[in-house]
């Protein structure tokens, strides 16, 4: 795109919602962004009435539109993701045959290193989803290759690919978890609780070791009882953990989407899709992590009726969030924002990324009244939609 000013647009800002906004872009970087004067010099860009939001961060996605991370389609993810509104993302890896783990991860340590050369979304590394996890709260994740919490097993998976794993999911169950969780943190990995049948206290001294996200709340973990507050609840109140919410309705009834951001406050929380290779496809049988999963359009599920991942691409996630109660969560598009992008980069400590703000990178979303996505830039460079004017 070079130098431009963005305009005839809706801008959500930290400080506010500019409603009609002159977005000043150069060097890939957001160079002021004010009520417009009329007076902008330079390249102008109508937007033609949309709104701009911070791109989206997903720190948990295994797949979308065909593209499956557990067989290393790396490149081919960060190149759907854009029509989602995703600028950045953590490709994820649930627990799977070691080999094919060593191998996804070093898929995923080249495509970050070719990212430079490529149109798509940031890779900023990856999410290990196991196998340090509790084989009674699997999921859909295949309970054989779940393991006890070993030093020298962790060893080999951070060597695959030197500093690609970025966050990683452990239950405070798993044996030997508790004392490897220091030694995650000393690696420079945020440690991220869940599939975990652990109890209150058992995860509060979790992240008294050092944890400080939580993988989709509610899912796969004891849930909140008034007498037994468990990992859900442990979570919530706890101000030193972030939680994740699968934001496709599906996952989560909406109420409880809308109490969990109530209750955590909305600093606290990182919208997460979970999706999987079928997500941005026609529903019909697929293949999942050696698994037949069957898609109905809305969920994914095993055989036996349990949820495999999600087709809750960020893009559905702003529309449940922003939608009504008891359709939705009924957000604000600022709050929607924070939770799509803001948390998720200061979870991974990304100081130029999540905001919409001078100084930070040119990552922006523009979505419809709708919320439907229609034009996604990265780094000062249209990666999906069409850009009229010049
Ligand atoms: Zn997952």
């Amino acid at each position: 795109m070079g130098d431009a000013t963005l305009i005839g647009c809706r801008a959500v800002t930290p400080g506010g919602i500019l409603d009609d906004a002159a977005i000043e872009i150069a060097d890939g970087q957001i160079v002021a962004i004010e009520a417009r004067t009329g007076r902008e010099i330079g390249t102008m860009r109508d937007l033609g009435g949309l709104t701009v939001l911070p791109g989206f961060i997903d720190l948990h996605i295994h797949g979308a539109g065909g593209a499956d991370t557990h067989a290393g389609e790396i490149a081919a993810l960060a190149a759907f993701l854009p029509r989602c509104g995703v600028t950045a993302f953590l490709p994820t890896l649930a627990a799977d045959a070691e080999a094919r783990t060593v191998a996804a991860l070093r898929a995923v340590g080249a495509a970050s290193a070719a990212g430079g050369a490529r149109r798509g979304a940031t890779i900023l590394g990856a999410h290990l989803e196991g196998p340090f996890l509790n084989p009674a709260r699997a999921g859909a994740i295949p309970p054989e290759h779940l393991h006890p919490a070993e030093p020298a097993r962790l060893a080999r998976l951070l060597d695959a690919a030197p500093g690609a794993v970025r966050l990683m999911t452990v239950a405070p169950d798993a044996p030997g978890a508790l004392e490897l969780i220091p030694a995650l943190v000393a690696a420079g990995v945020v440690v991220s609780l869940g599939h975990t049948a652990v109890d209150y206290d058992l995860f509060r001294r979790a992240i008294d070791a050092g944890a400080r996200h939580t993988t989709h709340l509610f899912n796969a973990m004891t849930g909140i009882g008034h007498r037994a507050p468990g990992a859900a609840g442990a979570a919530l109140t706890d101000e030193r953990i972030t939680v994740e919410l699968i934001a496709d309705g599906e996952h989560i009834h909406p109420a409880i989407l809308a109490l969990a951001v109530r209750a955590k406050g909305i600093a606290g929380v990182a919208l997460v899709s979970d999706a999987v290779g079928p997500a941005g496809l026609p529903p019909g049988e697929y293949a999942w992590l050696g698994r037949r999963v069957r898609s109905d359009g809305a969920t994914v599920r095993l055989p036996d009726g349990t949820l495999a991942g999600s087709l809750g691409t960020l893009d559905r996630a702003l529309q449940t969030m922003i939608a009504p109660l008891p359709r939705g969560a009924g957000l604000s598009l600022a709050d929607a924002a924070i939770t799509l992008a803001t948390v998720p980069a200061r979870i991974l400590g990304l100081a130029s990324k999540g905001t919409l703000a001078p100084g930070y990178d040119a990552d922006l979303a523009a979505v419809d009244d709708r919320g439907v996505v229609r034009l996604t830039i990265v780094g000062g460079e249209v990666v999906y939609g069409v850009l009229a004017g010049g």
